[in-house]
């Protein structure tokens, strides 16, 4: 099932890219919950974590490493950060992509809402 996602992957639809590489893309989030929120997304179309696959592994791997990546280019490895996935209706994921949030830039409370 396509998303607005993969509108983005194709460049259908306009976004503040982060990063790119042959098996992911990072960009900025629309509605940014803190200074730095940004997606980063697998180019493969995987709906969301728990439909991930064995075959899946590397790439799951490749999104928290670039993810880190990403949070050191921004500024955030002394300060913080944390990586969300929402999966399903009650964490409340709204596009059905998987994606990595990376947050940052504020004090972030725990436990979540
Ligand atoms: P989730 O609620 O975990 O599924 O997260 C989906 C995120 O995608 C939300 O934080 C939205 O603000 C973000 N989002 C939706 N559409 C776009 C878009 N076109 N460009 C950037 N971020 C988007």
């Amino acid at each position: 099932m396509s998303t607005i996602f993969s509108k983005i992957i194709a460049g259908k639809i306009p976004a503040r890219i982060a990063y790119e590489d042959d098996q992911c893309l990072a960009f900025h989030d629309i509605q940014p919950k803190a200074p730095v929120h940004v997606l980063i997304i697998p180019k493969k179309e995987i709906e969301r974590i728990s439909a991930s696959t064995e075959q899946d592994q590397p790439l799951l791997g490749h999104l928290l490493f670039v993810a880190q990546k990403i949070a050191e280019e921004q500024g955030l490895k002394e300060s913080g950060f944390r990586l969300v996935i929402n999966n399903g209706p009650d964490a409340g994921e709204s596009v059905a992509h998987l994606h990595v949030h990376l947050l940052g830039g504020r004090a972030l409370a725990w436990p979540p809402g």
